[in-house]
């Protein structure tokens, strides 16, 4: 896998999923656009030391200005983007009575909304550069439901079938679009969520094997690494013509 003179940007690569993507691009040759909160050091540090250029923007991507913004310092400073991984994704638990309307419209506005908003900015220059892929990372909760995740499971629908008038859309292209969809990873969005159990007084190691239990037949997570091999995959030309697919990464979660 050779991907010299590639830019990717993928969106939340300052820890968890998104910088095992960024990882795995950048060991294939790609330059890559870093984006995410925090203090990004470390994962410019991490993503640099295969030798390939590295730069982050700060972007909050559930604004549109900004979102506009990244896409400007992209074009600036890495003359486009060929490959973008829309990753970047929040989560709240809640039941719909109870689920707060602003966190409602921060999840749409970064889990769904965004993602159009990258892939409209993106399209052109991989039209003018007659190559492109773009790989949203949605999830499991992109084909089936679980209690508590109203605004999530709603925006990773929408994603998928984004993800399909795209992959229509650029079909008769070289540029595809496609989904990939995790079961559980062990990241920050996922600690937080085995955290609420600890609280109960469940013990920390129950907790984790709790969550496996109820879902994940495999009882073992999905790592950043295996999402990065994966996207490789889809970069590649065997990758070529798979176009506006949700492909389940989930240790057979939506084989139940
Ligand atoms: P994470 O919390 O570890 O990382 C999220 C990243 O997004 C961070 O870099 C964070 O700074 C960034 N971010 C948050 N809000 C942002 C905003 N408004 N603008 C720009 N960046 C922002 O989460 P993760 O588990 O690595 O999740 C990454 C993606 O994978 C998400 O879309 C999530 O829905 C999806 N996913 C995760 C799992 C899992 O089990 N962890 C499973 C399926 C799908």
């Amino acid at each position: 896998m050779n991907l010299t003179g590639k830019v990717a940007l993928v969106t939340g690569s300052t820890s968890g999923i998104g910088l095992g993507i960024a990882q795995a691009l950048a060991q294939a040759g790609a330059d890559v656009i870093l984006n995410g909160f925090g203090d990004a050091s470390t994962a410019l540090a991490e993503v640099g030391r295969h030798g390939t250029r590295v730069g982050h923007h700060p972007a909050d991507l559930s604004s549109i200005e900004q979102l506009a913004e990244l896409f400007s310092y992209a074009e600036r400073e890495f003359g486009g983007v060929d490959i973008l991984v829309n990753n970047a994704g929040i989560q709240h638990v809640a039941p719909v009575e109870q689920f707060p309307v602003e966190r409602w419209d921060a999840i749409i506005a970064l889990n769904l909304s965004a993602v159009f908003h990258s892939t409209r900015l993106a399209l052109p220059g991989m039209h003018q550069r007659n190559w492109g892929r773009i790989i949203n990372i949605a999830s499991v909760h992109g084909q089936v439901g679980s209690v508590g995740k109203a605004a999530y499971v709603a925006a990773k629908h929408g994603v998928i079938g984004l993800t399909k008038v795209v992959g229509l859309e650029t079909a008769t292209s070289q540029i595809t679009c496609n989904a990939i969809c995790p079961g559980w990873v062990m990241t920050p969005l996922v600690q937080k969520q085995i955290d609420d159990r600890i609280a109960t007084g469940v013990d920390p190691q129950q907790a984790q094997q709790d969550l496996l239990a109820e879902k994940q037949p495999s009882l073992a997570f999905v790592t950043p690494q295996h999402l990065g091999e994966l996207v490789l995959f889809l970069c590649s030309e065997a990758g070529s013509q798979v176009r506006g697919a949700a492909w389940n990464i989930d240790g057979g979660w939506l084989a139940q």
